[in-house]
């Protein structure tokens, strides 16, 4: 089953859209909920950005300005991820937020083809016919 990145409070989660241990339900934007999932991203990666979420979480109990700020981290160092465009006074709370804090270095890698995943005893061998 798909593993995801819970944007609520970090951690790896079965399904993007199932609930979270946390109690968090999808974000309400399906591009969202499938932006961090391990069929796009390894598991490192993953829990790399989880780590960036609960450093953003420490920083401030407010639930939109932890989605912002997570949102504006990504923007700002993984562009080819998604890129946001916050409301003015969003953006001054995120960089509040962000300024503060020392966030992880997440070094984003694709997940391992499902070929390479399979041993050497999982190849079927063709019999020849002469
Ligand atoms: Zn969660």
């Amino acid at each position: 089953m798909t593993k995801a990145l819970c944007l609520n409070c970090g951690n790896l989660k079965y399904g993007a859209f199932c609930a979270c241990s946390c109690q968090a339900q999808s974000s309400g934007n399906i591009g969202l909920d499938i932006a961090f999932i391990d069929r796009f991203y390894d598991i490192e990666t993953l829990k790399g950005f989880g780590a960036v979420i609960k450093a953003i979480r420490s920083a401030t109990t407010d639930p939109a300005a932890r989605r912002a700020a997570f949102l504006e981290y990504v923007s700002e160092h993984h562009p080819s991820i998604l890129t946001v465009d916050l409301e003015p006074e969003m953006k001054a709370k995120t960089t509040e937020i962000l300024r503060g804090l020392t966030l992880p270095t997440v070094t984003v890698r694709e997940p391992p083809p499902r070929r390479q995943q399979r041993s050497e005893t999982d190849r079927f061998e063709i019999p020849k016919f002469i």
